[in-house]
């Protein structure tokens, strides 16, 4: 590529050259026409009809006479190096002439004078300029031949050639100097502009182009710079957008994998690999990871709009996945697949769904007695005797009670559920408190020939907090320890107090619960042994209730258990329990 200094140059010197030939063409083209007119005129001047007359008079003293007037008229100016003349016969045959010429040539003018009529006619493009006169005497008649070669206006073309191929030359080396001043003024900027375009390609907008003038080239710099600082708040614009979705790309819950048209892995957030338990890299095939759910072709036929969804499990996980096609400039470009853990609704609904068929369980079996020992009381009618229909009855009240029992615990745990448990914040004396349910249980405990044990250290603070469902979870737990520790067994009743938080133990030497167990304990309904729980009047919802009074006063209840040998229940509440709303 020629560069654009070198063309300026070009066009320049190009420019001088035709300025210099056009001025030259018509300087030599003055020259010749001022020439010829000069020489026309002059003989016009000359040839007046009283000279031709003058002339005709001289005629018969024969050609040489006439020669010589016409060389001696100072109007013709005769010099045989550029101007003759000639006479000739009335048929144009040369009989005398100023110079040794044998013969001259019938030019268009010698015909017009043997026709009679002067011939004066000019041509620019002829070597030589003429006028022919026709001279009559009475016997002879002969044509006056004036011939110009024009050598003098040759000359001056040539000395006007002289002067201007020198001039050619210096106007050549002015226009060279000139275009290259010319061309810093007129590049410069340009090529700073250029400079500035390649810095602005390569991602540089943080150079400002001076501007020198005011000129187009100042206004293209001044939009140049202008348009280079739109684009780069665009593009910080367009970055930040970029790194805003990064950044919720990176820490979104859902799973995110984005595939190539080809089925290859371009994107994918931690998310999705922490569910999916797989490492996922650029370029991991999409049958690999979603090929059972959908395939690559079906998911990319899909209308926009459209997906396909399915639930899978992925170790202990459940995962709902969408995949749908995203196109890009207006074609499909990939396949998004989003995947949401769902295990935690899973397992709920799973709670949901055993809790129902729970609660229909127990109700249904206290209600099954009732219905059948009533029954039988009344087809029995008078028959049965006193003792057994007391026992029926007696079986009728229990499983009445043990009903109501159940209701009314679900009912607490639905308050606790929807939060309008009411809780009466008070401030107790909790060596007090755990003396008094020591007092309660201790009958119970001695009918079953247990050991119960207090334990309780000097100074235990006054705690704030619900006293009455305090002593339900401590209640709950101590009647545990005593239905699930076999007769003569050793209950201990502790606290101890820590800072600013209050631990009140039970650790009784039953019968334990299986490691296995102990996560779910405190699930509602929840029984290790279903019979023996029944037997003894439990629910099943004890613990979950307990552990619900417990939360709510922003504590915590722990079981440690060995099967076979014992179980100690811990539960730990901050001194300052409930809250004030
Ligand atoms: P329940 O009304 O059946 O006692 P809880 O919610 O109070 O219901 O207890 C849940 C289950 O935990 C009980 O059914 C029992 O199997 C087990 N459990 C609770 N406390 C003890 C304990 N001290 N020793 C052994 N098992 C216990």
């Amino acid at each position: 590529m020629r560069s654009l200094r070198s063309k300026l140059v070009l066009i320049m010197v190009l420019l001088i050259i035709a300025i210099v030939l056009v001025v030259g063409a018509f300087l030599i083209n003055g020259v010749s026409s001022f020439y010829m007119n000069q020489f026309y005129s002059q003989m016009s001047g000359v040839f007046t009809q009283d000279y031709i007359r003058e002339l005709d008079q001289l005629a018969p003293e024969g050609p040489e006479r006439l020669k010589e007037t016409l060389m001696s008229s100072s109007g013709l100016n005769i010099d045989i190096n550029t101007r003759n003349v000639y006479i000739l016969d009335e048929n144009g045959r040369l009989l005398a002439g100023s110079d040794e010429a044998e013969s001259i040539t019938a030019t268009e003018n010698v015909l017009t004078a043997v026709s009679g009529q002067v011939g004066q006619k000019k041509s620019i493009v002829s070597e030589y300029m003429d006028v022919a006169v026709p001279v009559s005497g009475d016997e002879s008649s002969y044509i006056v031949y004036i011939v110009d070669n024009r050598a003098t206006a040759d000359e001056l073309s040539a000395e006007i050639l002289t002067i201007i191929l020198p001039a050619l030359g210096v106007g050549l080396l002015f226009s060279i100097l000139l275009s290259l001043i010319l061309a810093n003024i007129v590049i410069r900027p340009i090529s700073d502009l250029t400079d500035g375009a390649q810095r602005v390609a390569s991602g540089d907008f943080t150079q400002h182009i001076e501007v020198h003038s005011g000129d187009e080239i100042g206004v293209l710099t001044e939009n140049f710079n202008h348009m280079a600082g739109v684009l780069q708040r665009t593009l910080d614009e367009i970055e930040n957008e970029k790194n805003k979705l990064s950044t919720l790309f990176l820490h979104m819950t859902d799973g995110v994998i984005a595939f190539s048209r080809d089925g290859h892995l371009i994107h994918s957030n931690p998310a999705a690999a922490s569910m999916l338990s797989a490492e996922l890299a650029e370029g991991t095939p999409y049958g690999g990871i979603f090929g059972t759910i959908a395939p690559l072709d079906l998911v990319l036929d899909l209308p926009s709009a459209e997906f396909f969804t399915e639930d899978i499990t992925a170790g202990e996980r459940s995962l709902e996945v969408c995949i749908a096609p995203f196109s890009r400039e207006g074609e499909q470009g990939g396949v998004l697949a989003v995947i949401h853990d769902v295990t935690e609704q899973v397992r709920t609904e799973e709670v949901r769904r055993e809790f129902v068929s729970n609660v229909s369980h127990e109700l249904r079996t206290p209600l099954t007695n009732i219905k059948s020992y009533t029954e039988t009381l009344i087809d029995s009618g008078d028959s049965l005797d006193p003792e057994t229909r007391n026992r029926f009855l007696s079986v009728i009240l229990n499983e009445t009670d043990r009903t109501t029992r159940i209701v009314k615990d679900l009912l607490t745990l639905s308050r606790f559920d929807y939060g309008r448990m009411e809780m009466s914040r008070s401030e107790f004396s909790l060596d007090k408190c755990l003396r008094g349910l020591y007092e309660a249980v201790l009958l119970d405990a001695r009918s079953h020939r247990h050991d119960l044990v207090l334990d309780l250290p000097e100074g235990l603070p006054v705690i704030t907090g619900d006293k009455m469902r305090i002593e339900q979870v401590v209640l709950n737990i101590l009647s545990n320890s005593i239905k699930y520790t076999p007769d003569g067994g050793r209950i201990v009743l502790g606290a101890r107090h820590l800072y600013d938080m209050v631990s009140i133990s039970v650790e009784d030497n039953g019968i334990g619960i299986p490691t296995e167990d102990l996560p779910r304990i405190f699930e509602r309904f929840y029984r290790v042994d279903k019979a023996r729980s029944r037997q003894s009047g439990g629910t099943g919802l004890g613990l979950s209730i307990a552990r619900e009074i417990v939360n709510l006063h922003g504590g915590d209840i722990r079981v440690e258990s060995t099967y076979g040998s014992g179980t100690k229940i811990t539960v730990t509440l901050p001194v300052e329990g409930l809250r004030d709303e």
